[in-house]
């Protein structure tokens, strides 16, 4: 390939003159900086929760640009506080509070020391799904056959309202099989 067709990227030195959006101004400041922006500090013995989207641990990115690496917000405090966390290894928490980052509460595990410490505080079980007449916004409404019953019925919203005690909208979800899907028909 003749040299002249290669596409050389502008240097780096276009930072210098070039103003960069918000967006990416952010994600250039540095780990730690970033990282006490989205802190609620308290106490010294108290949970510092993260401010920002927990789901199911808060993230930051490692900067750079815009899709760098996120790290989960607790091992991000264990790096600015205690520095590189050892390959394999888990920051779990003291607290059992995934937003919490205090540094004191913060300690390494395995993964079978996390999955220990899981299951011995409860985490991890789901709960079951509640359906119909078991749903608790459901529960002291109606029946699975007064749901058929409207489902089938041909009368005017406004006397089914009244019969079972329902809202027009939710009359006309049932209509619209919007819930109680797994009734079917
Ligand atoms: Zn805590």
């Amino acid at each position: 390939m003749p040299q002249n067709d290669v596409v050389t990227l502008p240097p780096l030195e276009w930072r210098k003159w070039k103003p960069l959006p918000h967006w990416r101004k952010s994600h250039f400041r540095p780990l730690e900086e970033r990282f006490w922006q989205y802190v609620q500090r308290a106490g010294a013995n108290e949970c510092w929760e993260w401010t920002r989207r927990c789901a199911p641990y808060g993230q930051i990115s490692l900067g750079g640009s815009r899709g760098a690496e996120r790290l989960y917000s607790h091992r991000a405090s264990w790096l600015i506080h205690y520095g590189a966390i050892p390959d394999g290894k888990h920051v779990l928490h003291k607290c059992d509070n995934g937003r919490c980052v205090n540094p004191r509460h913060l300690f390494l595990g395995t993964q079978a020391d996390n999955n220990r410490d899981r299951d011995r505080k409860g985490r991890g079980v789901k709960p079951p799904v509640l359906r119909g007449k078991d749903h608790p916004r459901q529960a002291r409404k109606l029946t699975d056959a007064q749901v058929l019953e409207i489902r089938r019925s041909t009368e005017p919203t406004r006397i089914l309202t009244a019969r079972y005690g329902m809202s027009r909208s939710g009359i006309n979800f049932i209509r619209a099989g919007t819930r109680w899907q797994h009734l079917g028909e």
